[in-house]
C-alpha cells in the first residue's frame, strides 16, 4: 500500500498541516488508525502543556533518583596535613586543602582555640577602650570635640607666643 502526502486541517489552529507519506507509514507500523487531529506546532505545545502518562512517570522517577536516597558521592583525596588518603562528599579543589577526618578534627580544635583567643582579645581591648572614655566620663563622639577644642588651644598659645617674641 502506497502512502501519499495528505493536507489535513488542524483542529487547535485551523491551519492546514502536510501528513506526509513517511508519517502515514510510521503511523500504520505503530498500529495508528486515526489521522493525526493537529499541525506538529500545535502537537509540540500539548504535549508541553500536558505531558502524557509514560512522561509523567519518567521525570517522577527522575526525581525519585535525586531525591537524596542515592548515597552521597565520595572523592579521594589526599591529606594535607599527614599525607594520608581520605574521602571527602565534596570535590577537592586546588586551591583549598583538604584534610582526613583526624587532622580536621584536631585542626578544628585548634582554629576554635585560635578564635575564641582572638575574641577574648577583642573584647579586652573594647573594654579597655569603653572604660577609658568612662574614665574621661566622655562619650567618643564628645571626647572628638574635646580633642578639637584643645587643638585650637595649642594654636592660640602658639600664636601668643610667636606675638611675645616680636
Ligand atoms: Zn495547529
Ligand atoms: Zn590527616
Amino acid at each position: 500500500m502506497a502512502f501519499q502526502d495528505r493536507e489535513l486541517p488542524c483542529r487547535d489552529c485551523e491551519n492546514t498541516f502536510t501528513f506526509t507519506a513517511g508519517e502515514q507509514e510510521f503511523y500504520s507500523t505503530k498500529g495508528l488508525e486515526h489521522d493525526p487531529v493537529r499541525c506538529p506546532s500545535c502537537r509540540a505545545q500539548r504535549k508541553a502543556l500536558r505531558p502524557d502518562e509514560r512522561e509523567t512517570i519518567s521525570s517522577y522517577g527522575v526525581y525519585v533518583s535525586w531525591g537524596g536516597r542515592t548515597p552521597r558521592q565520595l572523592h579521594v583525596a589526599t591529606c594535607a596535613e599527614c599525607a594520608n588518603q581520605t574521602e571527602v562528599p565534596f570535590r577537592p579543589r586546588d586551591d583549598r586543602p583538604v584534610y582526613c577526618s583526624d587532622c580536621y578534627g584536631s585542626l578544628r580544635k585548634k582554629q576554635e582555640a585560635q578564635a575564641a583567643a582572638e575574641a577574648a582579645a577583642s573584647a579586652s581591648r573594647i573594654a579597655s577602650a569603653a572604660s577609658s572614655f568612662e574614665l574621661e566620663g566622655l562619650s567618643p563622639q564628645e571626647k572628638e570635640e574635646s580633642d578639637a577644642a584643645s587643638a585650637i588651644a595649642i594654636l592660640d598659645n602658639q600664636e601668643n607666643s610667636e606675638e611675645s617674641e616680636e
